[in-house]
């Protein structure tokens, strides 16, 4: 039998694409999810398959594998800013309790463990680009805490097993991605961008709009992780696209894309809300060889014939969990 490996928030928009991934590749899949942001519609066309199995498990509860494990690639948690604000005990539990359990998994099955750290534990930078040796400007009690300080928990503790345990242990600190399955009401600027234009809505930037991202398709993300994984390297490794834009400027792109008749309106900027952010990707150049190839204008194309697929329902409505069916407990 092939290699095995765990993938969690399996459901949600980067773990669904890691499943198909690591699929493809002949792996037998084991997804967990416990669904609260996740969508089973992401993984439906696997379930079925003989090396895919679904558990609908909370990970911040003690987690029970049978059999062998090989990897655990760890990418449960909510992952916007309008989600810390909704289910924020959740987002810190996934990324501690949560954390904790899974390297105790790792640790049980001697599996290699890979988790999903983000851009957000460099807060709001004072570094431009943020290089991994930065350490971070993070309000602990502010909106985006709940999230920031998980993860950067979640780095701590995962290091400390791999210096302590002597575990395997993958970080990758993950910078704005889009792409296909993205949730259409996260609050996230593309979905929230394309999703009102596809409405007929004014599409609404915070603030002055001056702030910047570095958004990365997700096709090339998940080449960097599959990457990182396989490579010798223990310490954070930053995985984004370097082609940084204002979000005034990403809003002209997305009506130039959609040929919506709609006006940009402007809304207040959101407390904390990052002024300015572009990965520093020597690393992962250097150690994994990698650099993002899709261009925005490709890559939004593809994701916009994705959003512009959905049904008037899925458009509209906010509630899209409804494949209890499938199931396994
Ligand atoms: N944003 C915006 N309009 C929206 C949603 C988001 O102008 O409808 C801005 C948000 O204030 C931030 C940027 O877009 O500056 C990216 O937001 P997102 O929530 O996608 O991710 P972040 O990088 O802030 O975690």
């Amino acid at each position: 039998m092939g290699k095995s490996v765990l993938i969690t928030g399996a459901a949600g928009f980067l773990g669904s694409h890691l499943c198909d991934r690591f699929y493809k590749e002949g792996f037998r899949v084991l997804a967990m999810d416990n669904l609260i942001t996740g969508n089973l519609k992401n993984i439906e066309h696997l379930f079925g398959k003989e090396n895919f199995e679904f558990y609908h498990h909370d990970v911040s509860k003690y987690v029970h594998v049978s059999g062998e494990l090989d990897y655990i690639l760890h990418f449960a948690s909510p992952a916007s800013p309008i989600d810390y604000l909704k289910i924020p005990i959740q987002t810190l539990k996934v990324g501690s309790l949560g954390t904790h359990n899974l390297l105790g998994l790792a640790k049980a099955k001697n599996a290699r463990m890979l988790i999903a750290s983000t851009s957000e534990v460099y807060g709001d930078p004072m570094v431009h680009p943020q290089t991994e040796e930065y350490y971070g400007n993070v309000n602990p009690v502010g909106p985006r805490g709940v999230y920031d300080e998980a993860k950067r928990f979640q780095e701590a503790m995962t290091m400390a097993y791999h210096t302590y345990h002597g575990l395997e242990t993958r970080i990758v600190r993950i910078f704005n991605t889009y792409g296909p399955r993205m949730r259409l009401n996260d609050g996230r600027v593309l979905p929230a961008f394309i999703g009102q234009a596809l409405r007929g809505e004014d599409l609404t930037v915070f603030g002055d709009g001056s702030q910047t991202r570095s958004f990365c398709y997700v096709d090339d993300l998940i080449e960097g992780i599959y990457r990182l994984l396989f490579s010798d390297y223990a310490y954070p490794v930053n995985i984004g696209n370097p082609d940084e834009i204002t979000i005034s400027q990403f809003a002209e792109e997305i009506i130039k894309l959609t040929g919506t008749n709609q006006k940009v309106v402007y809304k207040p900027l959101p407390k904390d809300d990052p002024m300015q952010r572009q990965p520093n990707t020597d690393k992962a150049r250097e150690i994994l060889g990698w650099e993002a190839k899709v261009s925005r204008a490709e890559g939004l194309k593809i994701t916009y014939d994705y959003f512009k697929s959905l049904s008037k329902e899925e458009l509209f409505t906010k509630d899209h969990n409804n494949f209890e069916g499938y199931i396994k407990k």
